[in-house]
């Protein structure tokens, strides 16, 4: 392949005309109907936005790339009309005909789009931060937003704790699963301690969020003819089990209750769901209730409302 003679319609070429364009860029396919300075051909619809045109593109790759020309002329009954060539975005793995940037060094090739792919992101198909590799290595994956296969020769995200593994374009392109925020820098730790439900006072006290006292560690009654006591948080009974009984009331908790996150992803929203004792308003509690019970997770927590809500839900959107 050529690579991109700048400034001219690969049909006609012809010099391409410096002026506001608001078609669509032949270069990173953006559907910016805008009016953004750029490039146009005098004879076809072919044009670049300004900053598509740039060679010095901005990439993670260590060698310079290049923009190159994937239309080719081909002569039908007389007349030049322009033909696709497609190829396989290293970075992504589909297979497009958009223009693509080159590495003439290696042989790497990857859309105008995917040079910006985020490095390290979090989506709410998942818990952990992923993060994006060139390749996956040998092996059959899966990606865990549309359960398709993914190519493991070609660049997808991953989460380096449980291997779970994304195509580039199922984590990226969709706003309900990204929150478009980029972490790469960003440190991980401050996420933890945000997400813990109470705090450590001493060795098996701690203070939870949700009760205002504090909790000591220790085993629940096993004995039938004692009445059951039942957890703040799920309602369900005790069975001889860990827990976290309070020091000064009868306010206890599960011990998987009482170490539930303040945060959760889930992919009913691309916020964080939260945590919370209880709803602000008693009807959004009843619909938030009847939506969220398909879920296991919420399901221990939703009984006494003691329910994950998530910034959005506490706000009418029905
Ligand atoms: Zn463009
Ligand atoms: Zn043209
Ligand atoms: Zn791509
Ligand atoms: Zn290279
Ligand atoms: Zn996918
Ligand atoms: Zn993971
Ligand atoms: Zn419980
Ligand atoms: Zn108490």
């Amino acid at each position: 392949m050529d690579t991109m003679e700048l400034r001219q319609c690969p049909a006609h070429n012809s010099p391409l005309k410096y002026t506001r364009i608001s078609s669509k860029c032949d270069a990173c396919y953006g559907d910016h109907y805008d009016n953004k300075q750029g490039y146009k051909c005098n004879f076809c619809e072919f044009c670049f936005h300004e900053d598509c045109v740039n060679v010095k593109i901005p990439a993670r790759h260590k060698h310079p790339l290049n923009l190159i020309k994937v239309h080719d002329q081909r002569e039908v009954k007389g007349e030049f009309k322009m033909r696709c060539i497609t190829f396989t975005c290293h970075a992504c793995g589909l297979c497009s005909a958009e223009y693509p940037c080159l590495c003439l060094q290696c042989c790497f090739i990857i859309h105008r789009a995917c040079i910006f792919l985020p490095r390290v992101i979090k989506i709410n198909r998942h818990d952990h931060r992923i993060s994006h590799v060139s390749s996956l290595g040998p092996g059959k994956w899966i990606c865990r937003v549309c359960y398709e296969h993914v190519n493991g020769e070609y660049g997808a995200y991953s989460c380096f704790v449980c291997s779970y593994v994304f195509h580039s374009k199922c984590a990226t392109t969709c706003l309900t699963i990204w929150d478009r925020r980029e972490l790469e820098g960003v440190p991980e730790e401050d996420e933890k301690d945000e997400s813990k439900p109470f705090i450590v006072i001493d060795q098996n006290l701690i203070k939870h969020f949700s009760h205002e006292h504090n909790h000591k560690s220790s085993l629940s009654s096993s004995r039938l003819e004692e009445p059951r006591e039942h957890c703040y948080a799920c309602t369900l009974p005790f069975y001889a089990e860990l827990c976290y009984k309070c020091t000064q009331c009868d306010f206890i908790l599960h011990d998987a209750c009482a170490n539930l996150p303040l945060k959760k992803r889930h992919q009913i929203s691309p916020q964080y769901l939260l945590y919370v004792t209880k709803t602000r308003e008693p009807e959004q509690s009843v619909k938030v209730v009847t939506w969220l019970l398909c879920f296991f997770y919420v399901a221990r927590v939703i009984v006494v409302a003691t329910i994950y809500v998530s910034h959005a839900l506490l706000y009418p959107h029905w």
